[in-house]
């Protein structure tokens, strides 16, 4: 379009040169020709006649027409001849200027020839005054050239400048068309790499094939491709890192945005909320505030709820971006089941130690209101025996108490030696002995050959087997048979006291070692006992690394069975 523009305008002005230098330069030539036929014609000649004479009726130039008109009579042609014979009449405006002494001049009047042809002229007026009276005109000689000539020299340069545009236009295209193509080229490649980068193909580089601003432009896209690539791999390696912690963490987290989208839950949060992943996922945030009690104003932050056999702690904080927005909140969701167990137990226990302390207190209290009121001596006798074996009962409680609150703050001092666990046995047997033959009970033990030995306490080894031989004792009929067996692998000992007494129910076999956890309390209490025998034999058995266990029917017997650690000098 420009190189068009350009052409077409200094065409244009090309032509408008041409022409009136070419017109310029007509007139110049018509006037001169105009004062040669004054000169040599008209001057001196006062009358047409004169005039007509002296006119010699050929033309000095082929090119050029002169005719000399009388001013006097309508501008009739006087000579030449061959103008007058026809008395042809010039109608123009450059007579009319002559017409008032001013030499005329026009261009491009169309007007007859002498063999009638109508043709484009060029005229000159030029006005030749009375010699007698210098401000009238006598004469006008009119000369006129055939502007033909010059029309052609102008056509030719406008065709000149056509041939040009068309020419300058198709070069002009071709180069446009290889020079687009060069530029455009490597531009549209990069542009669908880059497109296929922004899809997330950030593993491709693109070839750079120049050094010019193109090849630059590719090298930095490459660099900023492979940046990004790592970037990436980066942020999905840590968001990778965070979603397995989330995944195996054991505490529930649930996340939501501020509109309240819920934008993360964890498996853990679906277990601790008991709600199936479906429910928990399509449960709006209000709703799911609410049902972890979380709902009623920003005050709750913190709250535990029930849920299924286990009691779940949540708690709400909301969460920031970097410009201290808050963008959400999360909740947090932990298995405070143990907790709330040990709570309870701790509460149980205050129970169990006031009524177990109650009991003896409220015999010896009424049987002492009793004496004092006034007995006789029997009766004294007999009541001051009962309130002599409550407070026996009641020391021993204490004194078990005692000794649960030592291995909780762990304060017991085991006096660890090398102990022959065969000799333990037999001496416990021998305790028990006096008990076991009242109740016509047989105690049977096959030591096994040489000696066992373990590291321990004598004294406290001593305590936990005679605690678990005198409950088979209580626990089984008369004439009752228990069974013990020691038994030896490379690392252990394993004690198995059996006997074939009234057994413990199957739901109750995993409390018993429960503090004052009795099957039947009626029962135990009437055998003089407090229930913390086997709490205690438990930790005694597990201060020396040992373990303690049980199994049991009901109805048929019971097998305790005590795990020891082989003594290094014992070992085979
Ligand atoms: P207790 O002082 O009541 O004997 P323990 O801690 O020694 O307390 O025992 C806890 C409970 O376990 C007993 O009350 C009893 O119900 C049950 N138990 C323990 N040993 C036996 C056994 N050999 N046979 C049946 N029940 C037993």
């Amino acid at each position: 379009m420009l190189v068009f523009i350009v052409m077409i305008v200094s065409g244009t002005f090309m032509m408008q040169r041409v022409r009136s230098n070419e017109i310029a330069n007509a007139k110049d030539q018509l006037e001169k020709y105009a004062e040669l036929i004054y000169d040599q014609n008209v001057r001196g000649n006062d009358t047409p006649g004169g005039v007509k004479q002296a006119f010699s009726g050929k033309y000095l130039r082929e090119d050029i027409q002169v005719c000399v008109l009388d001013a006097a009579s309508q501008n009739q042609v006087i000579a030449p001849a061959d103008f007058a014979d026809r008395n042809m009449r010039f109608l123009d405006s450059s007579i009319t200027a002559a017409m008032n002494g001013k030499t005329g001049f026009s261009v491009g009047n169309r007007a007859v020839d002498l063999n009638d042809a109508v043709k484009e002229w060029i005229n000159c007026a030029v006005p030749v005054f009375d010699t007698a009276d210098g401000s009238k005109v006598r004469y006008i000689i009119f000369t006129r050239t055939d502007a033909a000539s010059m029309n052609s020299g102008l056509a030719d340069i406008l065709r000149t400048i056509v041939i040009m545009v068309i020419i300058a236009m198709l070069l002009t295209g071709v180069m446009g068309f290889l020079f687009a193509n060069t530029l455009t080229g490597p531009i549209i490649n990069l542009t669908r790499r880059a497109k296929q980068m922004a899809r997330g193909n950030l593993n491709q580089v693109i070839p750079v094939r120049s050094s010019d601003e193109i090849g630059q432009l590719t090298e930095t896209i490459n660099n900023m491709a492979s940046e990004l690539n790592r970037y990436i791999g980066n942020l999905n390696s840590e968001k990778n890192k965070t979603e397995a912690v989330l995944h195996n963490m054991t505490d529930g987290v649930l996340a939501y945005d501020s509109s309240g989208k819920l934008i993360h839950a964890n498996y853990a949060s679906y277990e601790l909320v008991r709600l199936g992943e479906a429910e928990l996922l399509n449960m709006p945030a209000a709703e799911m505030l609410e049902y972890l009690g979380l709902g009623d104003g920003a005050a709750s932050l913190e709250s535990t709820i029930a849920a299924g056999d286990r009691f779940v702690s949540a708690s709400l904080a909301p969460y920031q971006n970097a410009d201290g927005a808050v963008e959400g909140f999360v909740i947090v969701l932990q298995d405070v089941t143990k907790l709330k167990k040990l709570d309870n137990m701790r509460k149980e226990f205050v129970a169990n130690v006031s009524h177990e302390l109650r009991t003896p207190l409220t015999t010896i209290k009424t049987y002492t209101e009793t004496l004092l009121d006034g007995a006789d001596p029997d009766t004294s006798r007999e009541f001051l025996g009962v309130i002599d074996s409550e407070t026996d009962r009641m020391s021993l409680l204490v004194r078990d108490l005692l000794e649960l609150s030592r291995f909780d703050n762990q304060q017991l001092i085991l006096e660890i030696e090398t102990v022959d666990l065969n000799a333990v046995v037999a001496q416990c047997i021998r305790q028990n002995e006096i008990l076991a033959h009242q109740k016509e009970q047989t105690i049977s033990f096959e030591p096994p050959a040489g000696e066992c030995f373990i590291e321990a306490d004598a004294g406290r080894v001593n305590q936990v087997i005679t605690n678990i031989i005198s409950n088979s004792v209580k626990y089984s009929q008369e004439k009752a048979l228990i069974e013990i067996n020691l038994a030896e692998t490379p690392k252990y000992y394993h004690l198995h006291i059996k006997d074939n007494g009234i057994g413990i129910p199957k739901d109750d076999l995993p409390r018993i070692f429960e503090r004052f956890y009795r099957v039947d309390k009626t029962r135990s209490r009437a055998m003089g006992g407090t229930g913390l025998g086997l709490a205690i034999a438990r930790e005694i058995m597990e201060a020396h690394g040992g373990k303690i266990t049980v199994s049991s029917e009901y109805g048929k017997g019971t097998t305790m069975s005590l795990r020891f650690n082989r003594s290094e000098a014992g070992k085979p």
